[in-house]
């Protein structure tokens, strides 16, 4: 079971699009996935095709103890894989969890006990490096960075390059960074190209090869609560998430050998 987190702590950078898009593109490819939603706004929840607003229970019962995951999570029935959903409730989860025990590990020791269910668990963190990216960063082997070419992604990731080396050096010794993603890539501007060159030197062969373009589709599918590579399955954008999912699989199969 490979446990990544999509994290970046800017907002808008494309973290839902890039979980949601993975974990359906993933399960087409046949790998048993699950789907955690770590942001209180509950948009990977939605764009999976669940009401967020008619949960009973989510991933905010789990963190907190009040539910074990079989009972928490629930199928995608636009996207075919589990998803521990979210909603408001976590937000409060982020003051519960602060007078807990071990209140970063709560998501780790909830998906320990499940190692053999899945090939891929992927974790939707919100845009902040609060207690909940944490619980995310604990629980992941690695972290996906989704980011867009622009002046300042580079300054914005330093910041959480910093964070990472942190919890692998005082809670999480397994984690790294698998790959940086880049997103909503606009081919025609000179400053997209720029900045992706400059990612390719600084970090080598952990720029992921695929490039996610700027796609309407991708946009248009989570108000359908269908992931965008099953909405638009021929789109540009769902295409580049289908070729990312495939990077992914080699990616981690390359770490057998
Ligand atoms: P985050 O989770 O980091 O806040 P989202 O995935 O919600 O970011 O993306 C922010 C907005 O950009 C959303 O409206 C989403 O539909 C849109 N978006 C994301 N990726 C693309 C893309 N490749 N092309 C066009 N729009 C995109
Ligand atoms: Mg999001």
């Amino acid at each position: 079971m490979h446990i990544f987190a999509i994290a970046n702590q800017k907002g808008g950078v494309g973290k839902t699009t890039t979980t949601v898009n993975l974990a359906a593109a993933l399960t087409k490819l046949g790998q048993r996935t699950l789907l955690v939603d770590l942001d209180p706004q509950g948009n990977s929840t939605m764009g999976s095709g669940i009401d967020k607003a008619r949960l009973t229970c989510s991933v905010y019962h789990l963190l907190v103890g009040l539910a074990e995951l079989a009972e928490a999570k629930v199928a995608s029935p636009t996207g075919g894989f589990d998803l521990l959903p979210a909603n408001r409730d976590l937000a409060g989860a982020e003051i519960e969890l602060v007078s807990l025990d071990q209140r970063e590990l709560r998501l780790k020791q909830a998906l320990g006990q499940h190692a053999n269910d899945y090939d891929f668990v992927l974790i939707d963190c919100p845009p902040s490096l609060s207690l909940l990216t944490l619980n995310g960063l604990c629980a992941a082997h690695g972290v996906v960075i989704p980011m867009q070419c622009e002046y300042y992604a580079l300054e914005g990731l330093s910041d959480l390059v910093n964070t990472i080396k942190k919890v692998h050096a005082n809670l999480n010794p397994d984690l790294k960074i698998i790959g940086l993603l880049r997103v909503m890539f606009d081919t025609r501007s000179t400053l997209s190209n720029q900045v992706s060159a400059q990612l390719e030197a600084h970090f080598g062969d952990k720029v992921f090869t695929t490039v996610v373009p700027r796609n309407v589709r991708l946009a248009e599918a989570p108000s359908y609560g269908i992931p965008g590579v099953l909405f638009d399955p021929s789109a540009k954008g769902a295409q580049a998430y289908l070729a990312f999912a495939a990077e992914m699989i080699e990616r981690v199969n390359s770490w057998k050998e």
